[in-house]
């Protein structure tokens, strides 16, 4: 199925190549995408859109297009051979604020190929992209999926991070524009979907998502090649105390439902963990009857977790005892409002919460 769709689109392309990029030119400076027509506050963070099998000649400029006018950055995992057909597009794509990552050259199963083949397949992509916009990848996804310890341990050499995907939007197995919308439904924060370049179906699902991440305050941002997972899209800074970026409202909100409160707080903590690293979603909520300006929570991380980055909030230190101090557009929580914050870390083994919540010194209650 894939293959032979890859097959018949990969023809055309070698086709169109050369009118390609006559008509695209040269792109003389790197923008980002405009900012966001859907407003959200990117309170409960950041997931990672991801388009696969570019570039193409008839479906990359509209798929850039219809990102562009979304208001949305994606990653983009180039076949290394399109893009050595069709450079003028892997410059567009990356002035069109997009990141742009190794999906090997050929598009073969990597698992049957030596190591000496994988390391073929990943240079010459790395290669092919790093004359076409100056950078090579960082991040590297297998076609298919399929992959083996032989070729982490190649990508490995090449300081590449294999990059897979927390929702299938099943584009390449003939989904509906509705059911890739309503896979993205699915998207956790830190999480990453798997699309195509090819599909208009695809194409024609984008704004629909981008409305549908905002309406539960995700935002769409890049994939850190530190963790794997889906950071702010300038949050390439897995460091010790790393503010993300702010966003456009402030992430306070009223909750009328509130029950009433035995401490001055109540905090929710949710972790979703992979093998190495977690997400953690933190709501504070202020239970109290006055207003908090100013505030600091401190929790104890689980033995063998590490903050590697953070949003809406500055983490210090990165491990055992922590303090989150608020960011400047958070810091006032008025009674019954609560402020979400989050992070990720590494683990040793254990995805569990953190534990022992204090707002400015009083304990909050877990819910
Ligand atoms: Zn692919």
């Amino acid at each position: 199925m894939r293959s032979r769709i890859y097959r018949t689109r990969r023809f055309l392309v070698a086709a169109t190549a050369m009118t390609a990029v006559a008509a695209t030119g040269i792109v003389t400076a790197v923008v980002t995408a405009a900012p966001s027509t859907a407003a959200s506050s990117c309170s409960a963070g950041y997931v990672a859109l991801t388009f696969d099998d570019g570039p193409n000649a008839s479906t990359t400029t509209s798929l850039l297009n219809v990102l562009k006018t979304a208001g949305v950055r994606a990653t983009l995992f180039n076949i290394g051979q399109s893009a050595q057909n069709n450079q003028a597009l892997v410059k567009a794509e990356a002035a069109a604020g997009m990141w742009i990552g190794n999906h090997s050259w050929s598009h073969p199963y990597m698992t049957s190929l030596s190591s000496s083949g994988m390391a073929s397949e990943i240079s010459q992509t790395q290669q092919a992209i790093q004359t076409a916009t100056g950078t090579a990848p960082k991040l590297f996804r297998p076609p298919y999926g399929s992959t083996n310890a032989t070729l982490k341990s190649v990508l490995a050499q090449y300081g590449l991070t294999e990059i897979l995907w927390d929702v299938d939007s099943q584009d390449w197995n003939g989904a509906s524009t509705s059911q890739i919308v309503a896979a993205a439904g699915n998207l956790q924060a830190g999480g990453i979907m798997l699309m195509h370049d090819t599909y208009q179906t695809t194409r024609d699902a984008i704004p629909q998502i981008v409305t549908n991440l905002a309406s539960r305050n995700l935002c769409a941002g890049m994939i850190s090649p530190t963790t794997g997972r889906a950071v702010a899209p300038d949050g390439t800074v897995p460091s010790a105390s790393a503010t993300t970026t702010s966003p456009s409202q402030p992430a306070t909100s009223a909750s009328s439902t509130t029950p009433p409160a035995s401490g001055a707080c109540r905090v929710t903590a949710t972790v979703n963990g992979w093998n190495t690293g977690l997400t953690a979603a933190v709501t504070i909520t202020n239970t109290s009857t006055a207003t908090v300006s100013g505030w600091k929570l401190t929790f104890t991380l689980p033995s063998g977790q590490t903050i590697t980055s953070g949003w809406n909030a500055t983490y210090s230190p990165t491990s055992g005892q922590v303090t989150a101090t608020n960011a400047s557009y958070n810091g006032t929580i008025s009674p019954n409002a609560s402020v979400s914050i989050g992070y990720q870390a590494t683990h040793g083994g254990t995805a569990a919460a953190p534990t022992g919540f204090a707002l400015n010194g009083a304990t909050c209650t877990t819910a």
